[in-house]
């Protein structure tokens, strides 16, 4: 599609994913082009603008939404700040009339994220959750195989995303900011990875929480949660995240003719699939070659042509209005120990 015809973004807030995937990734979508910034640093939103052919006048602070609004270039504005800033800056986007793509976590809690669903739908402006595993090759190709019935029946699905959390000062360990720890952050990939890919809801929910003591780091947040969702299929899934282990991102399906093991199923990049599948006494082992594409190109392409077919994103607010209310069921089932019915 010729630039001139592609959906115009603004990105709120110039920080590592921004500044290190989302902006590079315009480069290779085809329907999504970044024709304005939001940043309370503005050197560096004027440095970035240069870099990105994005017109001065098209930089604005965070009090400028009416600005922004006035600016027709602009017909989607993503939101890449701290999960605490999600809920006021996607009311400012819908109240300037500009649909919005908001990043993972969207909000701090449910009852935010319901708030926000509505004032889309009240403005008439789609809202999509950046859930970017949702449009990557090597996950969905779980999802197809999955389902496909070629592997029997899923049976139990283990999902694990980890990494070490440095930097005490960040606003991660932060719950006003962040809303939580290493689960509304990383574990929220597992949540909704397993939700998409059986297609149904949880409705039963066991979790335990561990965090170190006198560990500067998690002051106001959770270090590591183990959480085991039930589905009314008799599915079982059993999730892990932590902020205190090596990098570790994976996700393994077990069916009941079979296995699909999907390596660095979280990651930016480096998805690697393998199937083994029982035929008899014979178990047949693969590595299915998929091309690996930017999802976060994917992900553009995506919102933008909702917005040019005036179709519903494939993860709308309610996608993340759901792991909201989950998220906030894993908790509490953590606090009593009890299991959670949802
Ligand atoms: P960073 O800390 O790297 O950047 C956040 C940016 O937000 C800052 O650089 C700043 O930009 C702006 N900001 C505005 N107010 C504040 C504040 N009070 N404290 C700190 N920053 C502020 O975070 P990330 O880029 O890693 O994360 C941003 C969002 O993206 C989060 O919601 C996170 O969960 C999500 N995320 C999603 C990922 C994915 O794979 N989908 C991966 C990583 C993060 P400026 O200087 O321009 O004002």
């Amino acid at each position: 599609m010729p630039p001139s015809e592609r959906v115009g973004f603004a990105v709120v807030g110039l920080g590592r994913l921004s500044l290190e995937e989302i902006l590079p990734a315009f480069g290779e979508a085809k329907k999504a082009k970044p024709v304005a910034l939001m940043s309370g640093s503005p050197e560096k939103a004027r440095l970035t603008a240069a870099q990105y052919g994005i017109p001065e006048d098209a930089i604005y602070a965070y009090d400028q939404w009416d600005r922004l609004k006035a600016n027709p270039a602009v017909k989607v504005v993503y939101i890449v700040t701290p999960n605490g800033l999600h809920r006021d800056q996607v009311l400012a986007a819908a109240a300037a009339g500009k649909h919005v793509l908001c990043e993972k976590p969207m909000a701090n809690t449910s009852a935010e994220a319901q708030e926000m669903v509505e004032a889309c739908n009240k403005a008439g402006v789609k809202l999509m959750i950046a859930y970017r595993c949702q449009y990557e090759p090597f996950n969905r190709e779980v999802v197809r195989l999955a389902r496909s019935g070629e592997f029997g029946r899923v049976k139990m699905v283990e999902a694990f995303n980890g990494q070490t959390t440095a930097l005490p000062e960040q606003w991660r360990l932060r719950k006003a900011l962040a809303g939580g720890g290493a689960l509304p952050d990383i574990g929220i990939y597992c949540l909704n990875g397993v939700r998409a890919l059986l297609g149904e809801e949880p409705v039963s929910i066991q979790a335990q929480i561990v965090t170190p003591e006198n560990d500067p780091r998690f002051k106001e947040v959770e270090e590591s949660v183990a959480f085991t969702l039930r589905f009314p299929s008799g599915v079982i899934a059993q999730c892990g995240t932590s902020y205190g282990v090596h990098e570790s991102r994976e996700l393994r399906v077990h069916t009941t003719t079979g296995s699909l093991d999907l390596h660095n199923a979280f990651a930016y990049r480096g998805q690697r699939l393998t199937v083994a599948h029982r035929e008899g006494s014979h178990v047949q082992r693969d590595e299915p070659v998929l091309t690996h594409k930017n999802q976060f190109a994917l992900e553009l392409d995506h919102m933008a042509e909702c917005i040019l077919k005036d179709r519903r994103p494939r993860t709308p607010g309610e996608e993340g209005l759901q792991d909201m209310i989950l998220m906030e069921a894993i908790y509490a089932a953590a606090r009593s120990g009890q299991p959670v019915t949802v």
